[in-house]
């Protein structure tokens, strides 16, 4: 865009320069050529004007020759002699005109008196003529001095003839008009002639053509000469002077000057207009950029993120279903500031951000939108599976600690991704998804990304709400204990149960726990719900007897001074024995507040509360760590178990969990187990016991009870296409 300005900037300039010099020359030579015109148009008029007086004047002399008392008496006397004295002389001596002649009434020609050689009046006083010229004395009126002219030709010359009627002093009416003879004057116009008119004028070549006016293209001017016959018998020819030419010529040289030098100044601004305009546009781009990127690492910042997710070949990868977006969030990122200070800070966060780009395929756009915040976003037929593989290897990538001014760091991320899913959502959507899920990640403490899922808004958009109905619903005593058995891998047979919360609120519907213990949590609320679960279970427990109760307690609750006395308050009221009790806790306890969570469980287990790790493999916990606390129980997270048969990694994973439950004396529960191929492949590898959909959902008590009847006296679960009696294994 910012080179289409420049280009148009240079145009324009270059295009106004250029029309500037050729208005410039055009207007010149457009004032030369009027003003040559103008000098044609007065040559003209001096010409014809110059020819005019020439034949007034040749037309007087007729008049004043005529109109002569003793003319007339020598004419009716025949005194031959005193016209040649008096006309004769007045041609061949004084030259007041090249030709006299009288002609007679009937069209003689009487007396003639003519300058030069070789011409004989007869020549210019044709019979035709003479017709002519009577014809004209006919029309000449009776006043005296009446006179006329008119042109004849001869040879290559014209002549003008001026004619009157000779005619006594004082007019006498006696005399008929038409018995008077003619005198007729003649003056030739030949070269000699023309070029003293010419000289009078300033024209040095004027001078008489026969025949047709030159071309218009010559650059001479004609004036048609008309004889007394009405005839076009030439022209007079000559060069007008052009004066235009001569002041262009004078005036060139100055504008020609001034104009280059225009040329060069406007050439000169227009470059650095030029210059100007590219550096602005290339100090815009580089603006537009930096409000882009972000300064520390270089990735996309907020805006610049926004901005792809706009652009229209994302909006339509959206519209197709082929849009991800995965948005993570570094774990502890202040206490990292804190201890090395920001300069540290940003060390890290360049590392990572190295480290993350590295694991990302290229094409993933990478942003970095907050201090400790990234987000990716991905496009392609296949992004489903890319972004669970992207989302998967960043949170991987970081299992190995960063080295930052010599201290080590081990840096985690919660991460959540969302998918278009061909459900014509905008990227908008996606990133607002993608977000709730990375805030269920990092509330969850999930060690895994996290995908998205629509009862997650729940817990991100309304958690006020939520806040406000589960307080309502522990007064109004609306949450429900659902019971999950656990059974022996072997034979299936039940072990125990886990006690797992359902609310179903009147706002909202179905509540996960996953979503409203953290609520609960964060409200205090867990303390009255936690004994209200271990009530409801302990009362429970009575109608199954020789069954475990597994009991979720969170970390929240394990702060609680009161808790054990709480708890075991409560087992004692219904006559229960705390061994009949496991308490599942999960890994952050451990890592946050290890000597207190040693201390607290230390206490639970010798009251005699089984103990057992919820979630193992999906938090922070060393195995050395994991010796040091007092735990019965192994529960191997859901996360392990989905892979198996899917990929051999996670075989040998399971293996090695259930190998690690036995060495250290733990017994071990798999979690999650849904189908048979599962089932099959823990009891290859020896894992105790099993828990999952493909057993039993968690049920409410009455059909637990239920369940127990059916099962009978063994108590066994039997499962698939296994005929009833072979369910047990070896
Ligand atoms: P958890 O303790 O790991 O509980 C097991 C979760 O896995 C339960 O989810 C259960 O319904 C689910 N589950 C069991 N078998 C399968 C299976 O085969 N496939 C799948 N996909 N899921 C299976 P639920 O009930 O939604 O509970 C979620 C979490 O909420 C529990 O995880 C636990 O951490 C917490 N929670 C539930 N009840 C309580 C409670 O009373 N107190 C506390 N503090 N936390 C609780
Ligand atoms: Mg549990
Ligand atoms: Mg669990």
């Amino acid at each position: 865009m910012g080179q289409a300005i420049t280009g148009r900037i240079t145009l324009n300039l270059v295009a106004g320069i250029v029309i500037t010099v050729v208005t410039v020359v055009i207007a010149i030579l457009w004032m030369a050529a009027r003003q040559n015109e103008q000098a044609q148009d007065s040559t003209y008029t001096m010409v014809s004007g110059g020819v005019a007086a020439l034949g007034r004047r040749v037309e007087s002399l007729a008049s004043d020759y005529a109109w002569w008392e003793d003319a007339y008496t020598a004419y009716q006397d025949g005194d031959v002699e005193w016209f040649d004295t008096n006309f004769g002389e007045s041609v061949e001596e004084a030259e007041v005109a090249d030709l006299f002649a009288i002609i007679s009434t009937d069209g003689e020609i009487k007396h003639n008196w003519m300058l030069g050689d070789g011409f004989a009046v007869e020549d210019v006083l044709t019979p035709d003529v003479i017709e002519s010229i009577r014809g004209l004395a006919e029309q000449l009126s009776e006043e005296s001095l009446a006179a006329d002219r008119g042109i004849v030709r001869m040879g290559s010359v014209p002549i003008v003839v001026g004619i009157s009627k000779i005619t006594p002093f004082l007019s006498d009416p006696d005399i008929d008009p038409k018995s008077l003879p003619l005198l007729v004057v003649g003056q030739a116009l030949d070269d000699e002639r023309l070029a003293r008119l010419g000289e009078t004028f300033l024209i040095d070549d004027l001078h008489f053509e026969i025949g047709e006016a030159p071309s218009r293209s010559s650059a001479k001017t004609a004036m048609p000469v008309i004889d007394i016959f009405g005839e076009t018998i030439g022209h007079f020819v000559w060069t007008p002077p052009t004066p235009g030419y001569a002041v262009l010529q004078s005036v060139l040289p100055p504008i020609t000057v001034a104009l280059a030098l225009f040329c060069v100044v406007a050439f000169v601004t227009a470059f650095r207009a030029r210059k100007i305009a590219i550096a602005l546009t290339q100090s815009e781009k580089e603006a537009l950029l930096a409000a882009r990127t972000d300064g520390m690492t270089g990735l996309k910042n907020r805006t610049g993120f926004n901005e792809v997710l706009e652009s229209s070949e994302c909006q339509s990868a959206c519209k197709a279903g082929e849009l991800a977006v995965i948005y993570l969030d570094i774990n502890g990122f202040k206490a990292v500031n804190d201890s090395i200070g920001h300069h540290g800070g940003d060390e890290l966060v360049k590392a990572l951000t190295a480290r993350l780009r590295s694991v990302l395929p290229p094409e993933a756009i990478f942003a970095r939108i907050g201090g400790d915040e990234f987000a990716i976003a991905l496009n392609g037929k296949a992004v489903r599976d890319t972004a669970t593989g992207a989302a998967s290897a960043v949170v991987h990538s970081l299992d190995q600690p960063f080295t930052i001014h010599g201290f080590e760091f081990h840096v985690t991320v919660a991460v959540g991704y969302a998918v278009a899913g061909g459900t014509g959502l905008t990227p908008g959507e996606i990133v607002r998804r993608a977000d709730i899920a990375m805030y269920h990640a990092k509330n969850g403490a999930e060690r895994e990304a996290v995908a998205y899922h629509s009862t997650m808004e729940t817990g991100a958009l309304e958690k006020k709400q939520v806040e406000i109905a589960l307080r309502r619903a522990v007064e109004e005593g609306d949450l429900k204990v659902h019971y999950q058995p656990v059974v022996r891998a072997g034979d299936l047979s039940i072990v125990g149960v886990e006690a797992l919360l359902r609310w179903t609120s009147k706002e909202f519907g179905t509540i996960s726990p996953s979503l409203f213990i953290p609520v609960a949590e964060e409200t205090g609320l867990i303390h009255d719900i936690g004994r209200f679960v271990v009530d409801r279970a302990a009362q429970d427990l009575l109608k199954w007897p020789g069954l475990k109760m597994a009991i979720n307690v969170s970390p929240v609750q394990l702060r609680d001074p009161n808790f054990a006395d709480d708890i075991l308050g409560i087992v004692d009221r219904y006559g229960l024995s705390p061994h009949q009790f496991e308490l599942e806790l999960t890994e952050g306890i451990l890592v946050n507040n290890p000597t207190i969570a040693k201390r607290k469980l230390a206490h639970l287990k010798h009251i005699g509360f089984i103990l057992s790790l919820d979630d193992f493999g999906t938090g922070f916990s060393s195995i050395g760590y994991l010796r040091q606390f007092p735990f019965d129980i192994l529960k191997v997270d859901r996360s392990f178990v989905r892979d198996l048969g899917i990929n051999s990694t996670a075989n040998a994973l399971i293996q090695s969990l259930v190998s690690l439950g036995d060495a250290m004396d733990l017994s071990v529960i798999a979690e999650g187990i849904e189908n048979e191929e599962q089932l099959k492949l823990l009891r290859l590898v020896q894992c105790e016991y099993v828990q999952g959909f493909l057993i039993s959902r968690p049920i409410p008590a009455d059909e637990i009870t239920a369940l127990l009847e059916r099962l009978g006296q063994e108590r066994r679960f039997h499962v698939g296409r296994e005929p009833e009696r072979r369910a047990v294994a070896s």
